[in-house]
């Protein structure tokens, strides 16, 4: 069963999403936008789902209202409401609500329509990044306003119903300087105001133009998106199989046009790909991507217009790696949100998981066809297993971690590893439980079962059911409403008599609640490292299972398999959770290494592997590195077969540890890492220079996605020689800084001189600092290099970086890359220096940014987990920033701060 909530703990609970007593049907929107304000005027047509004297708006308390009019019913009332001048009306404003309450001139009865006229003024903020705000302005161009109005950001704009499942239709009219290229808003230009598409001379109001959308396809608030801004435009046209036509467009900083081919080709081959795999085609007729500079969020669908921080949205000579795969990755998101988010919409925030887990899943899809599928699904587990803002580690903590949540402060609480690591790994539990064709027919039921309306988590469900036939109330009850994850464990055995090998899983949880319906993966392989046909299959752990077992244990007979096979358990991480093999040797993990024709399984096995290292150097840090291990990284280093992206997964040496009681070990981990890195480079010194040099990453590339996997390899390689911190390996780094012409090797090749004594180094650094302080995107990867520095003296970098000019606490990613990266890094965090700093910072930026502040106070979740030496500080540095945080200006922030002090975890 679900815990208990405590009534207290939360700002907002699933009862304050009711249905509201009237519905809308309509909003007439003008916006004008000032150099200082944004003056509104919204007609809201209503009708009342029951006796009403009273109407109750939502409206963000800094939003100035300046008079609200009844409007009489017109000859076509409610849509269009007239546009006569109304009669005024008394109001009131709640600031502490967020609320409006507008008294209605007589009693209106159940199934009346009536229309309302607003007149009010908001004022953009630089740090308040909802609502319409201030972005970066081009130089010498009118104020660049931005909107985000995910979740409750259209009340910051105008009065509105702000619920999901107020799905109208509007007509917006934006006013503004005739400077801006553009003024956006959802829907098609209206031809009779806009006969040429384009903003026209407001008459009487020289120097300003106004444009008119039309959008008639009901739409939830939050999607809505009011820009007033300066863009180069590059435009190109889509056409599906069936003949429809897109026009697309790029709005993209000025003289930046160029940055836009390759995403442009990327997004041309996700309309169609997205139409082929999801039998889906977009009914509007422009397809725009706006560049954003601001912003909490990578990305924002908002029908027809999605907004992507221009550090992803574009490709330079500037964009790593990371950022190129994420640039695939947001475009394929944002487009499938138009399916699912847009037309069928979550109906409360606590089903907007829905909207993005199967969103995530889609794109998890598009990733694996355009990049190398099994680097991909590495990745996606790494994300799952992130040391602490992975939702693991967020479950580990005890406070949060269901799906389906008990209640939120805010609702950017929502958009974390849970809705979209967590909740995507459901979704990808569910397929392979049910088989991806009963899958395919049980998602599109649900969107054509509540397609241009509203959905919530059980109806999804129910979808499922329907088709398969199968109850899936123990996978929804756990999954979605507990705390928690399986702990699933495998022992195996051969019997020479009958040829069979007996596997048998166990699980126990993580986390207050029943067992989960959980599958799990498994092979078997011949000593030549191929699958034994009709030896592989999803064994489910469930109460009451097809195959009988239970959701404790579950045991699977493989008959006729040869002695020398072996197993190729829980593939590609078939359940998310923690997998563990009772009966694998050292012996059998490194014939894992070589022959498991799953490559994902390979890097788990050597994982595995190191992980046995890992355990014994946290117990004790002097114990001698095993021969074994050493031998399989030689063996690893030395294999020139390998492809260059497996063998870089292969010798990557984690901090974290698989066995996930260590993750409070934070010290112990980061020491035992520098040992095992140490040791490696010591004993195969040679070999590791010799595939260093043949990596070659300088000559030039086509793509820029070309080179990637020779990259990581590079960057892995170096990282294993420079923890010796010899002055061959201070130069083996400063050459390849110097060398490269891609910034992926660049940052790398920095980051590693970084963690060096090298005398070069603060040179580099201002080399780096010189030469990328102008863009954006090289700026933070700058900045994150600094944070990484493993000595006393970063918290002065630190400081010094945030004394510079360029430095603007205010910018997203200027914070996000200065801060965060100082919470990773375990050598200086978990000293007093350190844990001051990051009670310090937190108090500074949670006024600022709130998403921010939490994501770096989330490295003191398990503080009640700490070493003794360790808690007791950080409980105090906890206590003082609960003084310091205001639970009025930063509710988030204090609950969180809240969580962490509080013994449910214990
Ligand atoms: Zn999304």
């Amino acid at each position: 069963m679900p815990n208990r909530p405590n009534p207290r703990a939360f700002r907002y609970h699933r009862g304050d999403f009711a249905p509201r007593p009237v519905r809308l049907e309509h909003m007439e929107i003008s916006l004008g936008f000032f150099d200082d304000r944004v003056e509104g005027v919204n007609t809201l047509a209503f009708t009342a789902r029951k006796a009403l004297d009273e109407l109750r708006l939502d409206a963000a308390a800094d939003l100035r209202v300046r008079a609200v009019e009844w409007i009489p019913p017109g000859p076509a009332q409610p849509v269009p409401p007239s546009p006569e001048p109304g009669a005024p009306l008394a109001f009131e404003t709640r600031p502490s609500e967020a609320a409006l309450l507008v008294r209605l001139p007589r009693r209106l009865e159940q199934g009346e329509r009536f229309a309302v006229r607003t007149h009010t003024t908001c004022f953009p903020s630089e740090t308040v990044l909802e609502g319409i705000y201030r972005d970066t302005t081009p130089p010498g161009c009118p104020p660049q306003y931005m909107s985000q109005c995910e979740q409750w950001g259209f009340q910051r704009i105008l009065p509105v119903i702000d619920d999901c499942t107020a799905k109208c239709t509007m007509r917006t009219t934006l006013e503004g300087d005739a400077r801006y290229t553009h003024l956006i808003s959802n829907g098609d230009v209206c031809r009779d105001t806009n006969p040429d598409g384009l903003p026209v001379a407001v008459p009487g109001a020289p120097g300003r133009r106004r444009i008119t959308y039309v959008n008639d396809i009901p739409m939830a608030p939050y999607l809505f998106i009011a820009c007033a801004g300066t863009w180069d435009a590059v435009t190109d046209e889509v056409v599906y199989p069936s003949g429809r036509r897109v026009r697309l467009a790029y709005l993209v900083p000025p003289g930046r046009a160029a940055g836009a081919d390759l995403p442009m080709r990327i997004l041309k081959e996700a309309v169609l790909w997205q139409g082929r795999t999801q039998a889906y085609e977009y009914a509007r007729e422009v397809y725009r991507t706006i560049c954003m500079e601001r912003s909490n969020w990578g990305g924002m669908e908002n029908v027809g217009n999605t907004t992507i921080v221009t550090s992803a949205a574009l490709v330079d000579e500037y964009t790593h790696d990371r950022r190129l795969e994420y640039a695939h990755g947001v475009i394929v998101h944002e487009f499938e949100h138009n399916q699912c988010g847009s037309d069928v919409t979550m109906e409360t925030p606590f089903d907007m998981w829905l909207n993005e887990a199967f969103t995530v899943d889609v794109e998890r899809q598009f990733m694996a066809e355009r990049f190398d599928a099994d680097r991909v699904r590495l990745a996606e587990v790494d994300a799952m297993r992130a040391p602490v803002h992975g939702p693991l580690a967020v479950e580990d903590a005890g406070h949060l971690g269901n799906i389906v949540r008990e209640g939120f402060n805010s609702p950017d609480e929502l958009v974390d590893g849970v809705t979209y690591v967590k909740a995507a790994e459901v979704i990808r539990m569910l397929r392979l439980i049910l088989g991806p064709e009963v899958f395919r027919r049980g998602k599109n039921l649900y969107f054509e079962r509540y397609g241009g309306g509203n959905a919530n988590t059980g109806q999804f469900f129910a979808c499922f059911e329907e088709v398969s036939g199968r109850d899936l109330a123990q996978f929804r009850r756990e999954w979605l409403h507990t705390i928690g994850y399986p702990r699933i464990e495998a022992a195996h055995a051969y019997d020479e008599a009958t040829r069979t090998l007996i596997v048998d899983l166990r699980q126990s949880r993580a986390g207050k609640g029943g067992l989960f319906h959980a599958p799990v993966e498994i092979a078997v392989v011949d000593e030549q490292g191929r699958d034994i046909p009709g030896a592989s299959r999803v064994l489910e752990l469930v109460d009451g299972g097809p195959r009988g077992g239970s959701a404790a244990h579950v045991r699977a007979a493989f008959h006729d398999v040869p002695r020398s096979a072996f197993l190729s358990l829980n593939r590609n991480c078939s359940f998310y959770g923690a997998f563990s093999d009772a009966s694998a040797t050292a012996a059998d993990l490194i014939r894992r290494i070589h022959l498991d024709p799953s490559l994902f399984g390979r890097v788990e096995a050597m994982r595995t592997l190191t992980d046995l290292e890992r355990v014994r150097l946290i117990h004790d840090p002097e114990a001698p590195v095993g021969n074994a291990w050493l031998r399989t990284m030689g063996d690893v280093i030395r294999n020139d077969a390998l492809p260059p992206g497996l063998k870089a997964y292969l010798l990557s040496i984690d901090e974290a540890s698989l066995d996930r009681r260590y993750l409070p070990c934070y010290r112990e981990r980061y020491a035992a890492r520098g040992r095992l890195l140490r040791t490696a480079a010591e004993a195969h010194w040679d070999a590791l220079v010799a595939a260093f040099r043949a990596t070659d990453t300088y000559r030039p590339a086509a793509e820029p996605a070309e080179g990637i996997e020779e990259r990581r390899l590079k960057a892995a390689l170096l990282r294993i020689l420079v923890e010796t911190d010899t002055p061959q390996a201070r130069q083996l780094a400063e050459e390849h800084f110097r060398a490269a012409w891609n910034i992926t090797d660049r940052l790398s090749a920095l980051s590693c001189i970084n963690l060096t004594g090298s005398p070069a180094r603060e040179a580099l650094l201002e080399d780096a600092y010189g030469a990328w302080k102008h863009h954006v995107a090289a700026y933070a990867g700058y900045l994150s290099v600094i944070a990484g520095r493993p000595r006393d003296e970063v918290f002065d970098m630190i400081a010094r970086e945030e004394s510079r000019a360029t430095f603007d606490i205010r910018h997203p990613e200027h914070s996000r890359a200065l801060y965060l990266p100082m919470g990773a890094n375990n050598r200086m965090l978990w000293t007093d220096r350190g844990i001051a700093w990051l009670a310090d910072t937190v108090a500074r930026l949670a006024p600022i940014n709130e998403n921010t502040a939490n994501r770096l106070l989330a490295c003191f979740q398990h503080a009640r987990q700490l070493a003794d030496d360790l808690r007791p500080k950080v409980l105090a540095a906890l206590e003082r920033l609960s003084g310091a945080v205001s639970e009025t200006d930063s509710p988030s922030v204090a609950g969180r701060v809240r969580a962490a002090l509080s013994r449910q975890a214990d």
